[in-house]
């Protein structure tokens, strides 16, 4: 047990050491991904949407994928996740940010929400101090290591792709890209497979495109691993996302479940509003929140919440079957994940 122990410190300390790397590295990786998306983008309107059916349907669909991808990419990177000590979010007025349906007015941040749905109950957060930065911040609000600050509904930092924190402000951008990332390579597999056969000189068909052949088999081999790879990643996000959760808390409930099952009493997530209203309250849609549109035109969005109160199960003030003071600190989750 204690050799394992300590090979698994081992592997920690490691991984920190990673951090710091991908952290310092973190806005070449930025510099990259933008390079790789673009060289992607342009290989499929140069090789492939030439010769798509029904252009004048294709194409501007196309064009709306690709304006969503690079959007949702702008703002995952340059939206700041919201740290702890921060002024809110104020929706801003430029046509980048989406209006709220009817009176075409941002409502003003009232009781923490802009939220103005019925039968929703929101409530204060409860307030921890960290033991890191002994800042004084609200529930689901967790220490970055990397950032050194305590964040907002703190998903994960993401050293690689987006270089920064994900969290309450840009987590629903973060989504978004992953989505359009994953239909904008899958269509790329899709649609391209002929001219990858072609690229590699299978078919002899001479190739007359402005992207050369190694570029464009590079670029499609590319969106196959990332359509797989993401697609899982994005899979695994919606999921805790319908159950009310982030990452980290999807990873500290199944001890509090452990825990609570010891006594014989049942974990609830209070936050859990079942699938539906949770997803919709992620993505901020539906009944009080922003149009269905959103989701397809790449609006800048701001969260329901200030990230000091949270929609909770009727009847519940905290997670069932806890007890006060069994919250898992942000020192136990590094060592115990
Ligand atoms: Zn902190
Ligand atoms: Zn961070």
């Amino acid at each position: 047990m204690i050799c394992a122990r300590r090979v698994f410190k081992c592997f920690k300390t490691l991984e920190r050491w990673g951090n710091v790397v991908t952290g310092a590295a973190g806005p070449y990786f930025v510099a990259l991904a933008v390079i790789l998306i673009s060289m992607g983008t342009f290989c499929f309107f140069d090789v492939i949407a030439p010769n798509l059916s029904y252009p004048y349907i294709s194409i501007p669909i196309c064009i709306l994928i690709a304006l969503n991808l690079f959007m949702h990419y702008f703002y995952v990177v340059t939206v700041k996740p919201g740290f702890i000590g921060e002024p809110p979010v104020e929706p801003g007025t430029s046509f980048l940010w989406a209006q709220k349906p009817g009176k075409g007015k941002q409502k003003a941040l009232t009781g923490g929400v802009r939220w103005t749905s019925k039968g929703v109950r929101i409530t204060p957060a409860g307030y921890t101090k960290c033991v890191k930065c002994a800042s004084t911040r609200p529930e689901r609000a967790h220490h970055c290591r990397i950032c050194n600050k305590c964040v907002l509904k703190y998903d994960h930092h993401c050293p690689v792709r987006i270089n920064q924190c994900v969290g309450l402000h840009n987590e629903r951008h973060f989504v978004m890209f992953m989505a359009y990332l994953v239909l904008s390579t899958f269509c790329l597999c899709i649609s391209g497979y002929p001219y990858f056969f072609e690229s590699l000189g299978v078919t002899y068909i001479p190739w007359d495109h402005h992207v050369p052949e190694i570029m464009f088999a590079m670029i499609f081999i590319l969106s196959v691993v990332l359509c797989f790879a993401v697609g899982v990643m994005l899979g695994y996000h919606l999921y805790n996302i319908s159950w009310g959760e982030t990452s980290v808390e999807a990873q500290d409930h199944e001890e509090y479940r452990r825990k609570a099952k010891i006594r014989n009493e049942s974990f609830v997530n209070s936050y859990d509003l079942g699938k539906r209203k949770n997803l919709l309250f992620f993505f901020n849609i539906g009944e009080g929140g922003y149009s269905i549109i959103t989701l397809f035109i790449p609006f800048r969005i701001n969260p329901y919440t200030d990230g000091y109160s949270w929609a909770r199960q009727e009847g519940l003030e905290r997670h069932q079957g806890m007890r006060q003071g069994e919250e898992l600190t942000d020192d136990e989750n590094e060592d115990d994940v």
